[in-house]
This record gives C-alpha cells, sequence and structure tokens, in this order.
C-alpha cells in the first residue's frame, strides 16, 4: 500500500532526513586509505545516537551493521570490516535512521583517496543518474520515468544497471511501497502523487548488471567483477521538483544546471 504523508509526517521526515545528512557528510570526511569500514560504522551508530535516532540498519532482518560499506565489485549490502581501506577503492556507504519513529535512508560512494579517471566517471555518472530520476519524480508523471531517465543516462555510458535490487517507498517503515526500478519505461508503472516519500537509488556497474550474493547471505557483487557505484536519497513529491529530504536545503534543478 502506498501511503501519502501529511505535513506533519513530512517535517518528522526533514528531521530524519537532516540527521541522516549530517552523519553522511561526517563519514565522508573521515573517508582516506588506512581507515576501517568498522570504525566508520562505529562512528555512524555514535552520530545517530547522539542525534536522538536509531540506526535503521543493525538488526534489520538481522544486518549486522549500521552502515552498509560496499568496496569496489561489491554493490550494496557490503559487511564493515577491520580490513584498511586502500587508495583507489570504490567505497560506496549506505546508512539510514529513524528519528521520532520517521525513516531516512541515503548513501553515497567515493573513491578512497581518488582513483583512476575511469572509475571517478562511474560514480559522477551515477550521481548524475540519481539527480535525472529526481527530476523526474514529480507529482503526475510515473515510476517509470524515474527508471527511464536513470538507465537511458548510465546505459549512454556502457553501464550496467543493477536490476535485481531497487528504490522503495519509505516512512514509518524502511522499505514500503512502491518499488523504484532504475529502469523502466516513460509513463509506465505507478503515477507519482504529492506527498509520497520514496528512496531513488541507481545502482551501476562499470560492467555487467548481473549480480550475486556472497556466502554472508547479505552482500551483492557483480558477477564479472567489475567495480559498482550507488547513490541514493530520501525525497518528497511535490507538484514540481521534489524536496531532497536527506539533503536539506539542495535544489534537483541547481545541481542539474
Ligand atoms: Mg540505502
Ligand atoms: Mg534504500
Amino acid at each position: 500500500m502506498i501511503t501519502i504523508k501529511n505535513e506533519s509526517q513530512i517535517d518528522k521526515m526533514r528531521k530524519a532526513g537532516a540527521l541522516l545528512h549530517s552523519v553522511l557528510e561526517a563519514l565522508r570526511s573521515e573517508i582516506e586509505p588506512g581507515v576501517t569500514t568498522k570504525h566508520l560504522d562505529h562512528m555512524a551508530e555514535r552520530l545517530i545516537r547522539e542525534g536522538g535516532g536509531i540506526p535503521s540498519f543493525k538488526g534489520y532482518e538481522g544486518f549486522p551493521f549500521s552502515i552498509c560499506a560496499s568496496v569496489d565489485d561489491q554493490v550494496v549490502h557490503g559487511f564493515a570490516s577491520n580490513d584498511r581501506l586502500k587508495k583507489g577503492q570504490l567505497l560506496s556507504v549506505d546508512c539510514g535512521c529513524i528519528l521520532d519513529g520517521w525513516q531516512s535512508d541515503s548513501a553515497f560512494s567515493v573513491l578512497v583517496g581518488g582513483g583512476t579517471p575511469e572509475a571517478q566517471q562511474l560514480v559522477d555518472v551515477t550521481e548524475k543518474c540519481f539527480w535525472l530520476g529526481a527530476d523526474a519524480a514529480r507529482a503526475g508523471n510515473h515510476l517509470g520515468d524515474i527508471g527511464h531517465a536513470v538507465q537511458t543516462y548510465a546505459e549512454s555510458f556502457g553501464y550496467g544497471v543493477i536490476r535485481d535490487l531497487c528504490g522503495h517507498g519509505i516512512g514509518t517503515e524502511m522499505h514500503e511501497d512502491p518499488n523504484v526500478p532504475n529502469y523502466g519505461n516513460p509513463h509506465r508503472g505507478v503515477k507519482l502523487q504529492a506527498g509520497m516519500t520514496i528512496a531513488v537509488e541507481p545502482m551501476i556497474s562499470m560492467g555487467t548488471w548481473k549480480v550475486y550474493c556472497q556466502d554472508n547471505d547479505w552482500t551483492i557483487c557483480t558477477r564479472d567483477g567489475s567495480i559498482a557505484s550507488h547513490y541514493e536519497h530520501t525525497l518528497l513529491i511535490t507538484d514540481g521538483e521534489p524536496e531532497i529530504l536527506s539533503w536539506p536545503g539542495v535544489k534537483v534543478s541547481e545541481v542539474l544546471k
């Protein structure tokens, strides 16, 4: 069931989003060669709790960490570890929090200490896929418009669009209806309405879109071992461009300028 949020509910999601954004920015500035993803995980949990929130990933269907830390060919749901990050690795950090009963979910990818131009392009294109998808996420458009925008841009670079995982509705639950695929056809699928809140999250690989799950039953990797990037925000559908709940103040139209 797709729920339409009222103004007071949206305001709570704004506050959860603001907390999550501050946490992710702190994590981003901490990432450098030699840092462990366990350290980032502990930091995320501490900052979320200090902000009065609850790390939503920890314990979710048994997931053991407050962040997903996915390195190189790991697409999503990577486990935090004591391995030290190395220069040039592609690290995706996905995190979620609950504040006053309302959820936010956001992810970014970065090259640890900088990397090759090819890898940087993958990271940049994945982010742009998000903003193009977000620009299509307007009342009166359809879910397929979001997926089509993401897919068209990613595939124009020859990249693979992961299909086994997708974005989702979000509210008091992390995963609500509808699913938000990163592929699709224009004007198809659920019609978007003002007050819907969804997480849009392109997962893009340098090679194949085909994936497998590691033995830990969580971590999703590309089948061909190619690196993959992930970028996500929680957003509010409006009659115009969406409000990015997990990045207070940012405007889609400004980013795309
Ligand atoms: Mg996420
Ligand atoms: Mg998500």
